[in-house]
């Protein structure tokens, strides 16, 4: 029976041992719901792969634009089966050769899981090879073919294709426990948060705005922004906290210089608050260090000082331009250059403290009596559904 299939090779998954199954249950899961608007028969395990079977090849593309996106696969191909037979295999080699409908170099890459076979990888190579050569008068090239006809043999069925499409690699979604991401509209934290969903983690999100000072955009973008990001994670939580009374308290009652770290630390506290009562793990953030004044290893310090759980940074060592370019890449870098007011941007003093001093700092806040007007404060968060449209 000649049958469409695609090939999914696995990422990192050779490395865990005894959790292998554990790991392939939660990623064949995790393609059901990615695959759930397009035909397919069946999703299964096949000797280290998996195999996405009776596909409707018409519908490549889009089968294309889901699969690059689901966390965890190193590389898919669309297949042909056919039965384990060196006539079929040249014939199909062939076909998907010429129904690419351009002409160049090619090569062969055969894989073998079934030794049983009686011709091996290179014989293999050889033969087809040879077939499709004198078929379409094209030149070999190992090492920078135009075309790639990929051939694996296992158990009694071969499988041919000439599309290999690179994945993300990573973890699958949900096998590292949950953290809770805080997530502006700017470039940063939509990579961070993307960076923890490549390494399995499960995110929920936390967002500060100053409605009604400033307007409702950042919001919106942020939510167009996890609306993106639902594309690797299919469905997410969003809390909004109104943030702009502590704001007012601050600016109202201290020195400019210190409105920024006081405005960081308020909310991580109400992040580190809600993730305790929700049970996220640690807090994510977008942090670069040195990146902007108020990013030095003194404020990181003072910052983590008010949460009761870890910070994750996963930018922290990045390059600006690395950041972008995964920003363009991921898909979020177009919303996250639209202009809007940021709940901090917006209220930036002329000279921020870049080296804050803890107890100086945690002085002001009992002074001012921060901490209560932030438990009276978390009764007003909202929470959003975000999930894939
Ligand atoms: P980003 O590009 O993510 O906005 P940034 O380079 O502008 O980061 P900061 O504005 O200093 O840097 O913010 C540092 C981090 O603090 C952000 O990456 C994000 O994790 C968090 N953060 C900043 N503003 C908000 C907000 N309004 N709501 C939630 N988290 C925020
Ligand atoms: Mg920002």
């Amino acid at each position: 029976m000649i049958e469409d299939v695609i090939i999914i090779h696995l990422h990192e998954l050779t490395l865990k041992g005894k959790n292998r199954s554990w790991f392939e249950k939660i990623l064949i899961n995790n393609l059901k719901d990615h695959l759930s608007k397009l035909p397919y028969k069946k999703i299964k395990i096949l000797s280290g792969r998996i195999l996405v079977t009776s596909i409707n090849r018409d519908l490549w593309d889009e089968y294309q634009r889901v699969l690059k996106c689901v966390i965890g696969i190193r590389n898919f191909i669309l297949m042909r089966r056919v039965s384990l037979d060196l006539k079929n295999i040249q014939k199909e080699a062939l076909m998907a050769t010429q129904a690419l409908n351009i002409t160049g170099s090619f090569r062969v890459s055969a894989r073998r899981q079934n030794k049983n076979f009686k011709h091996n990888t290179n014989e293999i190579n050889m033969i087809v090879g040879e077939f499709v050569q004198k078929n379409t008068g094209f030149n070999v090239n190992l090492g920078n073919p135009d075309i790639n006809i990929i051939i694996e043999i296992v158990n009694n069925d071969a499988f041919i294709g000439v599309h290999k499409v690179d994945a993300y690699g990573g973890l699958p979604v949900g096998t590292s426990e949950t953290a809770l991401s805080l997530i502006s509209s700017g470039i940063d934290s939509p990579v961070a948060s993307f960076h923890m969903i490549k390494r399995g983690v499960k995110l929920d999100y936390i967002h500060f705005h100053s409605v009604p000072t400033t307007s409702k955009q950042s919001i919106f973008n942020v939510i167009t922004i996890l609306k993106i990001l639902a594309q690797y994670q299919l469905n997410s939580k969003l809390y909004l906290f109104p943030l702009l009374d502590i704001q007012n308290k601050i600016m109202d009652k201290v020195d400019s210089k210190y409105w920024i770290i006081l405005f960081r630390r308020a909310m991580i506290r109400i992040s580190s608050e809600v993730a305790r009562r929700n049970n996220y793990k640690v807090l994510i953030s977008g942090e670069n260090i040195g990146q902007v004044a108020s990013q030095t290893l003194s404020n990181i310090v003072a910052v983590q000082d008010a949460s009761n759980l870890p910070i994750i940074r996963p930018l922290s060592g990045y390059n600006k331009e690395d950041i972008v370019n995964d920003a363009q890449k991921i898909g979020t870098y177009d919303t996250s250059i639209e202009p809007y007011e940021d709940c901090c941007s917006y209220f930036v003093p002329p000279n921020p403290e870049t080296k804050a001093h803890l107890d100086r700092i945690q002085n002001i806040e009992d002074k001012i009596n921060l901490n209560s007007l932030i438990d009276t404060n978390l009764a007003k968060i909202e929470i959003k559904e975000i999930s894939y449209e």
